[in-house]
């Protein structure tokens, strides 16, 4: 680790913007660790600056690029934690795996989101809602325009102190035309192109006057999977439901957090195959009373309507016991309100942590 001095200051003289929003404004500090001759380097911080990348890189060509997105939380009278981070961890090397790319090591991983949060503490945004949202990230750099693996990457942990990505409910358009992915390709991992491939369909939501796309599943165009960068529950007859994971859905960590969640308060909870005509109906009868959206940065999001290209809705009930229920569970044991019997929050280690910042904590 090098330049502390510096990295303090530059932390120092950082202010929060207000308002603060989700994703808009980065620490001025990032980590940073390159591979190179088959080994990753320790890595170290250093000022978040542009990055200087040949033209050739692959990433830019073959899109060799994947990420994870996490949050880091400011607790009383102790180091900040971080929400879930192995399974993070464990995740982002899926994903690395599937990209042909090599592996990060656990303590890689730790140092990089660890350094960066200890850093931030006192900038850490601490109202209920609010955290240090992390995005570590990898992509290829070898310069080479073969269809071969790079042999050159980097990693890199950037931060944006944030607010919920999304406040209030949400409108959602079912798109009956385009897949976001397919069994076998990259739908169940954070690989950087599956977002792309959901950028115009989410300007058309957009265009309608929606917040997100519905998206279906690539076969049968049948079954409901999930929203762009969120996985997606219904409560039908009081039970809830969520689509199960298929292959080309992204597994979220917030998901599995509600199921354990929901299941522990005493839900039913069943995750299994979900038909949009059956679910419309459902709409239509009564019978779904909620349906809700979830992520990292949204944490729990209730939607209002559910619409088609034509112009049909259908509109929710407006009160979501069930969803605040489970997102006030969620968010007192992110925020330390609530003690953590599913052990998810990871304290910041005393080694990562800065001398000055050990007193502003116990202060
Ligand atoms: C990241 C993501 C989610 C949510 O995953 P979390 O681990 O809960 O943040 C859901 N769907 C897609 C497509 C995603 O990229």
């Amino acid at each position: 680790m090098t330049h502390y001095n510096n990295i303090a200051h530059l932390m120092d003289n950082f202010i929060l913007p207000k308002p603060l929003g989700f994703g808009r404004v980065f620490l001025p500090i990032m980590f940073r660790a390159r591979f190179a001759k088959g080994d990753w380097e320790p890595g170290e911080l250093q000022a978040y600056a542009p990055l200087m990348l040949e033209p050739g890189a692959k990433v830019l060509h073959y899109g060799q690029s994947v990420f994870e997105g996490m949050k880091a939380f400011r607790v009383n009278h102790s180091n900040p934690h971080v929400f879930r981070p192995k399974c993070h961890w464990q995740r982002l090397n899926r994903s690395l795996t599937r990209l042909c790319m090599p592996d990060i090591p656990e303590r890689l991983f730790f140092d990089g989101i660890a350094y960066i949060t200890a850093y931030a503490t006192e900038k850490i945004p601490p109202e209920h809602g609010q955290s240090l949202y992390l995005r570590p990230f990898v992509f290829a750099t070898s310069p080479d325009l073969s269809l071969k693996n790079s042999t050159c990457y980097e990693f890199l942990v950037i931060a944006s102190p944030s607010e919920i990505y999304h406040s209030g409910t949400m409108r959602v358009l079912i798109e009956r035309d385009r897949c976001r992915a397919a069994v076998g390709g990259t739908g169940n991992i954070k690989a950087g192109g599956n977002y792309a491939a959901a950028l115009h369909s989410a300007r058309e939501s957009e265009e309608k006057g929606f917040d997100q796309t519905l998206w279906l599943d690539p076969y049968s165009r049948n079954c409901i999977e999930e929203l762009s960068g969120m996985n997606i529950f219904a409560v039908i007859d009081r039970s809830i439901h969520t689509p199960h994971l298929t292959g080309s859905i992204l597994g979220g960590i917030t998901r599995d957090s509600i199921i354990q969640l929901a299941k522990n308060i005493g839900y039913e909870v069943t995750e299994t195959d979900m038909q949009i005509e059956a679910l419309i109906e459902q709409i239509q009868s009564g019978q779904c009373t909620e349906l809700f959206a979830c992520g990292t940065a949204t944490g729990i999001s209730s939607i209002s309507i559910i619409g088609e290209h034509d112009g049909k809705e259908y509109i929710l009930p407006s009160a979501s016991p069930v969803a605040n229920h489970l997102k006030s569970r969620l968010m007192e044991i992110q925020h330390d309100k609530k003690d953590d019997q599913f052990g998810w929050c990871w304290t910041v280690a005393d080694q990562y942590m800065p001398a000055e910042l050990k007193q502003f904590i116990t202060n």
